[in-house]
């Protein structure tokens, strides 16, 4: 049995917080009503998403109409990419991201070139860095629509999100830009009126609310098809009875997350102590930036060594990390974004992403620390590659 256990896989979920749980109960309880409902139990839960979505839109710097709730962030990253391309189809059908998206954004965008839109997958450089410069040079005549990632899940790389949207607006204002920035929210300051970007996906789940809730952020004005034909909630164009304690939750959550960006400082020293110490074990590569990096991500190479035994021994070890081909795992495909970076297919293979996060203690720092050398050393000493 291991001594100890350490959550270090934050950025596939994050535990729901007791504030967003406790916010949530009532709507689970008395405040059962339908928000559509015109009577007090119906009101009182109409109030209830009103207030959280003016919580959500006065965080992010929008306006309450211009935010919307989905069950996921995948789905806002489908409804954004799906309803804008078929809205804008009419203009043009050429669309410009990247090669280390998410796949609820790469899927979307292959569904889209088989329906005979074009898609630019622009690489990045070492870090997974995407410069404005490169995005503005794709852009074509027919460019209706460009998505670039807020933060990476895997590497952690924050893109330079506002100069992106600044040069693509200066060469066509009629382009859309989207962001996922799912991880990047509550992590990263984020107004999307300074931003300038036209909209934005986020995920409850991975900042402490439940799973099943995101939002997207629609700028007013911008053209996208309704997602589901309803009972006319979200302003007609996500129908479906609203998840009400989830909304709320999500808006507790993000409030938390926000309040708590200062507090960064604190999750980014032990980042910084992980790296620093991890990267003394020989023939080890940081995968991603030093600086420009989501504070609780840490993404290192192993070379001789497999990054699914790496995880079978931390976890028998007590600790929870994640690797650049366990997404895919049954493939065994290594990360398109350590691919896409560059990293060598058998150091992809080696890879290890500790994603940290508020609830983690210096303590746990520790812990991994005396940990993962021996796992290494010993997953080493059985490789014929490392004897070699
Ligand atoms: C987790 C994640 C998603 C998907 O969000 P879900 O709520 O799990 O569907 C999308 N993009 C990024 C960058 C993510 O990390």
């Amino acid at each position: 049995m291991a001594d100890r256990l350490v959550y270090a896989d934050n950025a596939a979920t994050t535990s729901t917080s007791p504030a967003v749980l406790e916010a949530m109960m009532p709507y689970f309880g008395e405040v059962y009503g339908n928000p559509s409902s015109l009577h007090q139990k119906g009101r009182a839960a109409k109030a209830a998403i009103t207030e959280a979505r003016e919580k959500i839109a006065a965080l992010l710097g929008a306006k309450p109409n211009e935010i919307y709730f989905t069950a996921s962030g995948s789905e806002a990253d489908n409804w954004a990419i799906k309803g804008a391309a078929h809205a804008m189809q009419h203009r043009g059908k050429h669309i410009i991201s990247t090669k280390i998206e998410h796949h609820a954004v790469l899927h979307a965008l292959e569904s889209l070139e088989k329906e005979g839109f074009e898609v630019t997958y622009l690489d990045t450089d070492e870090v997974g860095r995407v410069t404005p410069e490169a995005v503005a040079s794709a852009m074509r005549e027919d460019t209706i629509l460009v998505e670039i990632m807020f933060a990476n899940n895997e590497i952690g790389t924050i893109e330079p999100i506002r100069e992106i949207t600044a040069a693509v607006k200066a060469k066509n204002p009629k382009t859309l830009v989207f962001t996922d920035a799912v991880q990047a929210v509550g992590a990263v300051d984020i107004n999307v009126t300074e931003l300038g970007v036209d909209m934005l996906a986020m995920s409850g789940h991975k900042i402490h609310a439940p799973k099943g809730i995101g939002a997207l952020y629609i700028r007013n004005g911008v053209r996208i098809l309704n997602l589901i034909d309803g009972g006319g909630q979200e302003r007609s164009r996500r129908g479906g009875t609203e998840n009400v304690a989830y909304i709320v939750g999500f808006a507790k959550a993000l409030e938390d997350a926000v309040f708590g960006i200062s507090e960064g400082t604190r999750v980014e020293k032990m980042r910084d102590r992980l790296i620093d110490e991890i990267l003394k074990i020989p023939s080890t590569r940081l995968n991603g930036p030093r600086e420009g990096r989501l504070p609780g991500n840490v993404n290192v190479s192993f070379e001789f060594i497999e990054g699914e035994s790496l995880l079978l021994l931390l976890d028998m070890a007590g600790i929870c990390a994640s690797t650049g081909s366990a997404c895919s795992s049954a493939s065994l495909e290594p990360s398109h974004v350590l691919l896409t970076i560059g990293v060598p297919v058998e150091q992809a293979h080696g890879s290890l992403r500790l994603s940290i996060g508020r609830d983690t203690t210096d303590e746990d720092v520790d812990y991994i620390l005396e940990k993962l050398p021996a796992i290494v050393e010993r997953l080493r000493m059985m490789s014929p590659l490392y004897n070699a």
